[in-house]
């Protein structure tokens, strides 16, 4: 049995898996993607990367990630990138944005820190959790749902703690069918809702028009299609050619999340870039990717950093949805999961931050 099984290896998650594992806990991580990291996500292509969730590495407000960004710096794993996004107006001009604080992303892509984060940790991908249920012991027993329809689904597992790193809805598709589960915990739940974004990748042949660009990014926060370009090879020191990377607004990914041809989704999305961009070449990629979040960033978020409970075995939900709705939350949220669930256990030290320092970085 797993003393404490964790469901969701991003940001929210990893942080809480390396508080209860270096503090000695028996924890064991489970992803149902390929990868780590969750919405920290970059998809290799043609030799390049491009990142299709978050966009950057940023402190809040208060000072939240700055010991984080700082030891990540040290360690070379990021880089300054930007303070200067450009922002389009009502008018449909483009003017310096007034947020110059600085943005920092990863050469090798921002999933690259997502695991270096996940450095020592047990960690399965390829297991999504389809359903849990507790046992007369009052253990979580979890059943996982084959990868692919070919091929076996992973055996179960039974854990004594129950940690859902996921966004409310997800949690909520697992806890729902638990009769015990408190009706106030799932009413929490549904009150939360996500935006979802429509992500394209677009890279291109070196063109005349495409040469010496001196932009990285723009922030669109009115435009019906769009709600960010960037020059994604901006990030890189040795960029091969021209990427873009465009964020579609909440409404247009809501009315084409289901369309039957994602490509011509993505097409009207270029050519709305290419036309705020005011080169008609960017419509004209060599290769196009296109990446569909449900959920993206959240719209109404839950008051507090963790949902738990203890009926009927010991659970506890979080993720960026809980206190906020960025990378801060889902970091916050980490700590707060695993404070309480080390309350639950024998409330050992836990390292906090220091966690991330004692981490000795493997080969990326
Ligand atoms: C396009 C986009 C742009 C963004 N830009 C910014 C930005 O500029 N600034 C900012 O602060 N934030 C931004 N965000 C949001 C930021 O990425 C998230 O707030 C943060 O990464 C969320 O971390 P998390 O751990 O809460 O959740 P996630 O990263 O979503 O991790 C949840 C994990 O759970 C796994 N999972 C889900 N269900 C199951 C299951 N049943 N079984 C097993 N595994 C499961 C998923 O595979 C995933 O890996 C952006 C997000 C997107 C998509």
């Amino acid at each position: 049995m797993i003393e404490i099984a964790i469901v969701g290896a991003g940001m929210a998650g990893l942080t809480c898996a390396q508080q209860l594992h270096q503090a000695g806990y028996d924890v064991v991580v489970f992803d149902k993607s390929r990868g780590v990291g969750g919405r920290m996500a970059t998809r290799r292509a043609q030799g390049t990367w491009a990142d299709h969730g978050l966009r950057y590495f940023e402190d809040s407000p208060e000072g939240d990630l700055t010991a984080l960004l700082s030891l990540l710096r040290d360690r070379g794993l990021i880089h300054p990138w930007t303070d200067h996004v450009q922002e389009l107006g009502p008018d449909g001009q483009l003017r310096p944005s007034r947020d110059r604080h600085p943005r920092y992303v990863a050469a090798l892509g921002i999933n690259s820190v997502a695991k270096f984060l996940a450095t020592g940790l047990t960690l399965h991908r390829e297991h999504r959790v389809s359903a849990i249920a507790p046992t007369p012991a009052g253990q979580w027993h979890l059943t996982f749902a084959p990868p692919t329809p070919d091929v076996q689904a992973p055996d179960p597992v039974l854990a004594k703690i129950l940690v859902l790193a996921i966004p409310a809805a997800q949690a909520l598709d697992l806890l729902a069918p638990v009769p015990q589960i408190p009706g106030e915990s799932l009413a929490a739940l549904e009150a939360v809702t996500f935006d979802p974004c429509m992500t394209v990748m677009a890279g291109y042949r070196p063109h005349p028009t495409l040469e010496n660009l001196d932009w990285q990014a723009i922030a669109l926060p009115q435009d019906p299609l769009l709600s960010w370009i960037s020059l994604e090879s901006s990030k890189r020191s040795l960029p091969a050619a021209p990427v873009l990377v465009l964020h579609s607004s909440p409404s247009f990914a809501a009315e084409n999340f289901d369309a039957p041809n994602l490509t011509e989704a993505a097409h009207a999305l270029l050519q709305r870039a290419a036309s705020v961009l005011q080169i008609s070449y960017w419509q004209q990629p060599d290769w196009l990717q296109v990446h569909r979040w449900r959920y993206a960033i959240p719209q109404q978020s839950h008051h507090d950093r963790a949902l738990a409970a203890t009926q009927p075995a010991p659970w506890i939900c979080g993720g960026d949805w809980c206190g906020g709705e960025g990378l801060s939350s889902a970091y916050r949220s980490g700590f707060a999961m695993a404070h309480q669930v080390n309350q639950w256990l024998e409330g050992r030290p836990l390292k906090g931050e220091q966690a991330w320092m004692d981490l000795v970085s493997e080969k990326l």
